[in-house]
């Protein structure tokens, strides 16, 4: 399992993993991408990872890895990276996911907040969910699937295939299931090959 290391809150999805038994590489370069099977993206600021990205030369190995069918799980800049459309974002996301997604949705009078959330495939109690400058995801293409939603409605966590995005923070909390739920999903993608291209 690799996270991206770029920039953001990398630290802290390395350390939710290590709770779980698994040792994260970091990756900041072409050869540490190529060494990992799947990858995390973690959250920050959307616009200075894909800068980073694109100056570290993995911009586009990334892109590839991922329309290859490579698992991966963003979490709020990350999530912004993973999906087709952001409007406001200086230049093209990753573009893997079916989805647009609207950044800073909360506005500056809300800057975070914290929400317990039904997420579906999560036994037991509500989620934590930790929002910091969140987006939130609309206009969800047929493959994509909401796996949690605002009481208003609005998506904040979903997933297409071996991808999955949430608008929120997990690796902020003490919360480990949807650490475990990401490693499950890469887990059997790689182990019946289904981790073909997400589109
Ligand atoms: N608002 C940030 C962005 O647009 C994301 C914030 C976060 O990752 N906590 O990139």
């Amino acid at each position: 399992m690799g996270v991206l290391a770029l920039q953001g809150d990398f630290r802290e999805h390395r350390r939710m993993l290590r709770r779980l038994g698994v040792e994260a590489h970091l990756v900041r370069t072409p050869p540490e991408l190529d060494a990992v099977d799947a990858v995390i993206l973690p959250g920050g600021e959307s616009t200075t990872i894909a800068r980073l990205a694109r100056s570290s030369g993995l911009w586009e190995p990334l892109a590839s890895r991922l329309a290859a069918g490579m698992p991966a799980w963003g979490t709020c800049a990350g999530a912004i990276l993973l999906a087709s459309e952001a409007p406001g974002l200086d230049r093209e996301p990753l573009g893997q996911m079916a989805m647009r997604v609207r950044r800073n949705a909360f506005g500056r009078q809300i800057d975070s907040f914290e929400e317990m959330l039904s997420v579906q495939g999560l036994a037991g109690a509500p989620y934590p969910a930790v929002f910091i400058r969140a987006p939130v995801f609309e206009d969800l293409g047929s493959a994509v699937e909401p796996l949690a939603r605002l009481p208003d409605g609005r998506v904040v966590a979903c997933r297409q295939k071996s991808l999955l995005a949430t608008a929120f923070h997990p690796e902020l909390t003490d919360d480990s299931r949807l650490h475990a739920l990401f490693l499950a999903m890469a887990r059997q993608a790689l182990a019946t090959g289904a981790a073909g291209p997400a589109a």
